[in-house]
């Protein structure tokens, strides 16, 4: 969730100084010894307020560096800093800046996952100078690993959101999924168990050779550079940030910052950021990116993007159908499941969503040879 872009705020600024043109901050304000939330009503402002005072004093705990100051946060069902400059839909959420590193306030979508978009926020309006030489991006990572270490029953969710996203740079990931082949002649106990692998792949596709520059962008020239940061670069400022903390903690990136400003780097050496990942740019492929699915994350993707996992299974599933009187019959001794990368399976009847989209999009698939 991108803060707003400092040029394009100076701009309006100066264009439209005027009380009039600011958007009204909401009526309700309850306090909080972390700063002050206010919504379109007491319930919300609440509700936002107690997650703030729970969030706010453990992001400056696990945020090495982090700044000891209160943050104001305006809950809204648009997100607008003026009267006519709503923020596209997908944004959740931003931090309004008003000197780097001096967050003025953040903004939050009424609805949606508070506890991950908060968290999100309050990396960004707490991270201290120390800081200055990461790229732009891994602010963003950064951002989304602290909001999974701290909303356990969202880690999943984010991880898997963060892998579909990342699956851009590596056309997609191979999906398995594990089936009873029907066999005429025999049993449907005695049939055999198969594993079709497909690939599948998000609808963005972005070329791994940009991930060098994206990864040595500054803070600064990032919204110069993608004025709308694609979704596919949060997801791999995610990975790439995850996999420094699961080898190191947040100490260990952070090091590296202080590292980059004691030998009078601007920013962190983008070698540095993958040997701490310990990936290379160029073999992040759709094998790489598979691996990287635990059975959590398969199964969050599953009910995060049921229409990515659908398409696959018709294609497996609907060449069989001739020899069975209906889909439940056909579910029910095919076992169709999601092969995960540790072996274990995940019956697709288990996922509603995913059930959903397979009856609701069967009849316009049509017969393809799969197998
Ligand atoms: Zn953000």
């Amino acid at each position: 969730m991108p803060a707003i872009p400092r040029p394009l705020l100076w701009l309006l600024a100066a264009f439209c100084a005027l009380p009039s043109c600011l958007a009204p901050p909401p009526p309700i304000l309850v306090e909080t010894p972390f700063g002050g939330v206010r919504a379109a009503n007491a319930e919300k402002a609440t509700e936002i307020a107690a997650l703030l005072e729970d969030l706010a004093p453990r992001v400056q705990e696990v945020l090495p560096g982090s700044q000891d100051r209160a943050i104001d946060v305006w809950v809204q069902e648009k997100l607008r800093v003026y009267r006519f400059n709503e923020r596209p839909e997908s944004v959740r959420g931003f931090t309004l800046l008003s000197d780097e590193f001096r967050a003025k306030r953040i903004h939050l979508q009424e609805d949606g996952q508070s506890p991950w978009y908060l968290s999100h926020e309050l990396v960004h309006a707490l991270i201290g100078t120390s800081w200055k030489t990461l790229p732009g991006i891994m602010e963003e990572g950064l951002a989304d690993v602290v909001a999974e270490q701290l909303n356990p029953t969202y880690a999943s969710h984010i991880r898997a959101h963060r892998l579909l996203n990342a699956s851009a740079f590596s056309e997609g990931f191979y999906l398995r999924i594990a089936y009873n082949r029907p066999e005429r002649d025999r049993p449907s106990s005695d049939w055999e168990r198969r594993i079709q692998t497909f690939r599948a792949e998000t609808t963005a596709k972005i070329s791994a050779k940009l991930l060098p520059r994206i990864f040595s962008t500054s803070r600064n020239n990032l919204h110069e550079e993608w004025p709308e940061i694609p979704e596919a670069f949060y997801g791999m400022a995610w990975l790439i940030t995850s996999r420094i903390a699961e080898r190191g903690g947040l100490e260990k990136l952070h090091e590296l910052c202080l590292r980059a400003e004691r030998e009078g780097y601007e920013i962190v050496p983008v070698e540095w950021i993958f040997e701490a990942a310990d990936v290379d740019w160029d073999r992040m492929d759709t094998e790489f990116l598979s691996a990287c699915f635990g059975p959590g994350e398969m199964r969050a993707a599953a009910y995060l993007q049921p229409e990515l996992f659908s398409q696959l299974a018709i294609d497996l599933l609907k060449p069989m159908w001739p020899a069975f009187r209906n889909r439940r019959a056909l579910f029910w001794y095919v076992k169709p499941a999601l092969r995960l990368s540790n072996g274990s399976e995940v019956p697709i009847r288990s996922i509603g969503p995913l059930m959903g989209s397979i009856f609701a999009s069967w009849n316009e698939r049509p017969l393809s040879s799969a197998n």
